[in-house]
């Protein structure tokens, strides 16, 4: 036996005995079984990543600790939304008991945001000798065209095969963890490293100075 997303009942079962409330909200939840729609007490199937697998079968392991029950309010209120930036919405702040990394159910959800953290940790650090390699490495070309906005660039299509990894992993970094600013009244994340910033337009990585 296994539910619509192919989860083993055995271990649904031990899912529904470990999130008995609602792993965000806490309040009680109840199963529904025939009822159409989605209840506001509804115990519903919560993927903590949006990013699935969400169909288990023999070839996929399921696995536990990206997989929660919550209620429907809760889970109609997150949508597609990344956890961290759920937390920032009215729905969590406004709650009569605030929902965040502080209030949420320790297993499977505060865990499940230590492993992410955990996991950025260790692609950042993967990412920064490589890196350095492309920063050092790379022949950073002058954009002649812009003079008034000195910059380098290096293009992707240019880049060895291992190389074009890191410059999409950098992309990635850097819409993540970067800031917002603007070039040519276009908006785009950059990222500081030592005495340049860093953003990318498509296929092409620049770099300027920093007025320090
Ligand atoms: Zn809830």
């Amino acid at each position: 036996m296994s539910n619509k997303y192919g989860l083993p009942e055995e271990d649904l079962r031990k899912i529904r005995a470990r999130d008995i409330k609602c792993v965000y909200c806490h309040k009680a939840m109840q199963e529904y079984r025939h009822t159409k729609g989605t209840p506001n007490d509804k115990a519903t199937i919560e993927h903590l990543n949006k990013d699935g697998p969400f169909y288990w079968n023999k070839s996929v392991k399921f696995d536990p600790s990206v997989v929660a029950i919550c209620c429907g309010r809760c889970n109609k209120s997150r949508g597609k939304r990344d956890l961290l930036d759920w937390f920032k919405t009215k729905y969590c702040t406004n709650s009569a008991k605030a929902i965040n990394e502080k209030t949420v159910a320790e297993e499977p959800v505060k865990e499940y945001i230590r492993m992410q953290r955990n996991l950025e940790i260790f692609s950042i650090n993967q990412l920064s000798s490589q890196l350095k390699q492309i920063i050092e490495n790379s022949k950073w070309i002058f954009a002649k065209t812009m003079p008034d906005t000195p910059h380098y660039y290096v293009v992707k299509d240019n880049l060895s095969e291992d190389d074009k990894k890191m410059f999409n992993g950098f992309e990635w970094f850097i819409k993540k963890n970067g800031y917002d600013g603007e070039f040519y009244s276009k908006k785009y994340k950059y990222f500081n490293i030592g005495n340049y910033k860093y953003w990318v337009i498509g296929n092409i990585l620049n770099r300027a100075k920093l007025n320090l």
